[in-house]
């Protein structure tokens, strides 16, 4: 009788707290009151939360108001509400495989760009039939429609269910825990440790697919056992899910690994060596016209071309601070008892170019360019096609430059990179990155090449987002990130101040007050590693290279054996006058050759048959498949020629 008073009197006194949503409306509910349960949780378009963002913090629907609080609620269309949609996802699917394949341990299973993925430790790989019968039970477990509750737990307790579970993966996460709370959640029988929030039940995760299965090892350690990876998508709604798997399916179509081999551009092998690059007498080709591309475009802007050698002694290393800096990414090799470092940079021999002379105010700015091949010693875990290799070509250069021509070499690479990401038909969007951790200079010089750098952007208008100490360790720098047609980013040019190098070398000029003076330096790519970019290229182009940039421009079909005499003229023609031509004379189908021709992107077909040998000249026909009426040789060959020219 009395404790049920007490109690009594606790609920009349229950005290009422003060909700305030972002639109600064505000309401008062007992304490207690779980969030779901606060009134107006509606979205314009009717859908209801998923979950909410309390006092800054991301919480479950099913958190009391315990205080006045401020509350946002997470709707599933939202970037954060398809985060939890994909989180909890990959909870329904670690509870899927563990029903469907007793003895699969779970690890962790987080959600990521347009997704999630779980790693498992089983006996052996899953195969798409896995996917999808794993997809089946994941909607079973969604049309159930479980509750996801969630619970904290003292660390001991958390060992103790996954001791009896027997999952080692997470009593090993545990333990590493500091903190005595540990919170836990469950649907169904399957429970995983997770720090939330998650969708209140599974039947509210509704539009996903399983993507694909890779091995990952545990804690990316190629030290530690090798676990099955199943990768998923998740969006809030169908539609959205459908627009991405059509955008997998071109992204696919378009993978420049699968291209590659189509197109016999290039290949890797592992008795070579991971993230080496052999190039096929068509990639060298495309790697070439590249190259030349990128000659002339820098001869054109005033850039000097030089060449360095491939092995410097290591005291050169040591003197640039690349030794303190970057060992762990270099290769050393040792002959006739001198160590050489393999270079993972080209500026060393230029600085040397530089210092061979005495220069003067008069001779500045001097603009060094190399097609430089260097050696980066990459984890083999990042290794991944073109854009992550151990060798690679970059279009560097090292500008020396007067401390006044700072300003104006910065806008010039500036406005080098627009013009070329125009030729490709590339976006591109720049970030500003400032000193890291590890670094070498002095604080002024850093503020001094952070300001320039920032001025020019500002003062041309160009927008730029800042990542405050991703500078590299000798300067600040702008990162340039295209976009290629689908949309995705990739990293190309860079422009790194440097005032530490010139230092270092003691690099000097006569001033016009006949002084010695240190000169500026920066460091700067276009577009970046060659590797990295025709990758890119080629997923951008899915093959089909404009003309001036295809490694084979035409190719000269035959209809019968009859027509291969004019046929060879016709090739030899076109190889005369600097077209990249090839023949395919085989005794096949016509149909059968064209279709090759087709597979292999090429921009012209020349068919060659009674007509074409009688008039002396060629019907062209192009990869997309018109058909261009029949004209003189000469008149196709100044047609091709025309588009074979570089594009600027
Ligand atoms: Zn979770
Ligand atoms: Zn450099």
């Amino acid at each position: 009788m009395f404790h049920r008073a007490r109690e009594g009197m606790v609920m009349t006194e229950k005290k009422l707290v003060t909700v305030t949503f972002p639109d600064g409306r505000s309401a008062t509910y007992p304490q207690g009151t779980l969030i779901s349960a606060v009134n107006g949780t509606q979205a314009d378009d009717g859908s209801l939360p998923i979950a909410a963002v309390l006092n800054g913090t991301p919480v479950d629907l099913s958190t009391p108001v315990a205080d006045d609080v401020k509350l946002e609620y997470i709707y599933p269309d939202s970037p954060q509400g398809e985060d939890i949609i994909r989180h909890s996802t990959s909870h329904i699917m670690a509870e899927a495989v563990q029903q469907l394949y007793p003895g699969a341990k779970i690890t962790i299973g987080p959600s990521i760009e347009n997704g999630f993925y779980y790693d498992f430790d089983y006996e052996r790989p899953f195969t798409p039939e896995d996917l999808e019968k794993i997809e089946g039970r994941m909607r079973e477990i969604i049309a159930a429609n479980s509750p996801i509750t969630r619970a904290v737990l003292s660390k001991e307790e958390a060992l103790t269910l996954y001791k009896e579970k027997n999952e080692p993966y997470k009593v090993e996460i545990i333990r590493e825990i500091e903190d005595d709370h540990i919170t836990v959640y469950s649907q169904g029988s399957f429970t995983d440790l997770c720090r939330g929030p998650h969708l209140p039940s599974t039947g509210m995760a509704r539009a996903f697919k399983l993507t694909s299965v890779a091995g990952a090892y545990w804690r990316g350690n190629e030290k530690n056992k090798m676990l099955q990876r199943i990768y998923g998508t998740a969006f809030a709604t169908g539609e959205k899910l459908e627009n991405h798997l059509t955008f997998l399916e071109e992204a696919r179509k378009r993978d420049h690994r699968k291209l590659g081999k189509e197109l016999d551009l290039f290949s890797i092998h592992d008795e070579v060596g991971a993230g080496l690059i052999i190039y096929h007498p068509k990639g060298a080709l495309l790697r070439r016209i590249l190259e030349d591309f990128e000659v002339r475009e820098h001869l054109k802007r005033g850039y000097h071309l030089v060449k360095g050698p491939q092995i410097l002694k290591v005291d050169m290393w040591q003197k640039s601070g690349h030794l303190d800096n970057y060992r762990d990414y270099m290769y050393f090799t040792e002959v006739e008892g001198q160590k050489y470092g393999l270079k993972p940079m080209n500026c060393l021999a230029h600085m040397l170019i530089y210092g061979s002379k005495i220069r003067s105010y008069r001779d500045l700015p001097l603009r060094y360019f190399e097609l430089g091949t260097v050696h980066r010693h990459e984890r083999a875990g990042v290794l991944h096609g073109l854009p992550r290799v151990r060798e690679f070509t970059q279009d560097d250069a090292h500008i020396l430059c007067t401390p006044d021509q700072l300003d104006g070499e910065i806008k010039g690479i500036i406005d080098f990179i627009a013009e070329v990401m125009k030729i490709f038909n590339f976006d591109f969007e720049m970030e500003l990155s400032t000193r890291p951790a590890k670094s070498i200079g002095s604080d002024a010089d850093w503020n001094r090449a952070t300001e320039a750098l920032t001025r020019v952007l500002q003062q041309n208008s160009l927008p730029f987002r800042i990542h405050e100490g991703e500078g590299a360790f000798y300067g600040p720098k702008i990162d340039v990130t295209l976009k290629d047609v689908l949309d995705r980013k990739w990293q190309c040019a860079t422009i790194q101040c440097d005032f530490s190098l010139p230092e270092r070398f003691d690099l000097s000029y006569m001033g016009p007050d006949g002084g010695r003076h240190r000169p500026v330096m920066l460091h700067r790519v276009i577009l970046g590693s060659l590797e990295r970019f025709l990758g890119v290229l080629i997923e951008h182009y899915a093959g089909a290279f404009p003309t001036w940039l295809a490694p084979v421009q035409a190719i000269v079909l035959t209809i019968t054996e009859k027509h291969n005499a004019f046929a060879e003229e016709v090739f030899k023609e076109l190889l005369s006058n600097g077209i990249r031509v090839e023949k395919d004379l085989r005794n096949e189908s016509l149909k059968l050759k064209i279709r090759e021709a087709q597979l292999q992107k090429i921009p012209y077909m020349l068919v060659i048959g009674d007509k074409e040998v009688a008039s002396g000249g060629v019907s062209p026909r192009t990869r997309s498949g018109k058909d261009l009426k029949f004209m003189p040789l000469n008149d196709f060959i100044a047609l091709i020629a025309q588009e074979a020219r570089f594009p600027s």
